[in-house]
């Protein structure tokens, strides 16, 4: 339907930084789930269609933005309800982290108005208008929040303890996965629109997902049916395209990583092992040990048909519920079903999704499917939604 192709465009969110868009929709549309119960959602989808930027080619700031969305007082249209702040960010702040101080308080030192690509205006926590809690991660939590000046754009704010990062030894991870999601601009990909720091905390500003964690969706439901499994590979397998184009490997593709828009499209939301490596063939062990390719288990070099193989595994655990080579008792078994790619289907599963399943999970990389003729197998074509 075109009014959720352009939907997916505009995602409900605040342009604030010099952006580039890949240009034309990509050839995948927007999965829209028929179990999701949430009686307000298509009024909210609506309005925060209005909210949204468009993915426009031009360095932007404040003053290039979209007409502002109805304001409070507007009586066409209600204000999007951000809900109740807990005041968990202050509470939380009294109790962790550490300021951090020497090489480690530099390269956490971010704040995306000084980014030389894409300055964008200075940001700070007085500026948003806080909202409902919408999560907690490893590092902080994560906030619905709505810019003060207009046009009052919705956004989830993330945060992120900088003593716990340095503690965990993914300072220079971070500082990558922020570099590497603030480029990119893909309908699928979680935008990154600008991040600021105080002494202890960094604060992204990133896409709201009106629909949360894919993950929480497949558990509910045990497995999705085919159509809807289509769809959401095939708008994977667009963005893949998209990041590999960028000589982005995401390298940790599975359900927990993956978010839902507000009109249940799919978001990439977790660049955390993604590697920007152009021309590079990477042999550090990483992942999740369920979507790891033959390759990686076997310690060789890989590339970017690691993300091949675990679109495959991806397409297997929404119709089966669980993944491919999957062991419970034992991780070596894992390792050793990966390795055999020892893959066995339930009779439910089409000739179609068993075709593609069996084409991306081959043990030799280049005889992976390219992500191209994901895009136009028989099983991804046969669920696609015209888009008029
Ligand atoms: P994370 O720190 O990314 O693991 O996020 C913690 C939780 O916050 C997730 O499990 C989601 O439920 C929620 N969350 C994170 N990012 C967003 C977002 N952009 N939009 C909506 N919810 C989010």
């Amino acid at each position: 339907m075109a009014t959720v192709g352009s939907v997916t465009r505009q995602i409900a969110a605040l342009e604030i930084s010099g952006t580039s868009s890949k240009g034309p929709a990509p050839t995948s549309s927007v999965a829209r789930p028929t179990h999701a119960k949430h009686p307000s959602q298509p009024n909210i989808a609506k309005l925060l269609t209005k909210f949204a930027a468009p993915h426009h080619q031009s360095q932007t700031n404040l003053s290039n933005l979209p007409p502002p969305p109805p304001s409070r007082s507007d009586k066409t249209q209600p204000a999007i309800d951000i809900g109740r702040y807990d005041g968990g960010l202050e509470i939380e702040n009294e109790k962790r982290g550490d300021v951090v101080t020497g090489d480690a308080a530099a390269d956490l030192a971010l704040d995306s108005s000084l980014s030389r690509i894409y300055p964008t205006q200075e940001w700070s926590l007085h500026l948003l208008d806080m909202g409902r809690p919408l999560g907690k991660g490893k590092f902080g939590r994560v906030y619905m929040v709505r810019t003060k000046t207009a046009p009052n754009y919705i956004l989830a704010l993330k945060t992120l303890y900088k003593s716990e990062l340095v503690k965990n030894k993914v300072e220079k991870q971070t500082r990558r996965e922020i570099e590497i999601q603030q480029n990119l601009r893909h309908p699928n990909i979680l935008r990154l629109y600008g991040f600021f720091h105080d002494e202890k905390r960094i604060f992204l500003m990133i896409e709201y997902a009106g629909k949360g964690e894919l993950y929480k969706h497949l558990s509910k439901l045990g497995s999705f049916s085919e159509k809807r499994s289509a769809r959401y590979i095939d708008q994977m397998a667009d963005a893949l395209v998209y990041l590999h184009g960028k000589h982005v490997i995401h390298r940790d593709i599975k359900p927990e990583n993956l978010l839902l828009g507000i009109n249940g499209e799919l978001k990439i939301g977790d660049f955390g092992w993604s590697v920007h490596a152009p021309g590079l063939r990477r042999m550090t062990l990483c992942g999740t040990l369920d979507y790891l390719p033959p390759e990686m288990v076997e310690g060789k070099e890989h590339n970017e048909k690691v993300d091949h193989w675990a679109l495959g595994v991806l397409t297997y655990e929404f119709m089966i519920g669980s993944a491919p080579f999957e062991d419970r008792g034992s991780a070596n078994n894992t390792y050793r079903r990966i390795a055999k790619v020892d893959l066995k289907f339930p009779s439910t599963i089409s000739p179609d999704a068993k075709d593609l399943i069996s084409k991306l999970l081959r043990y030799d990389p280049q005889e992976r499917l390219p992500l191209t003729e994901v895009l136009c197998h028989p099983w991804i074509v046969k669920y696609r939604p015209n888009v008029t």
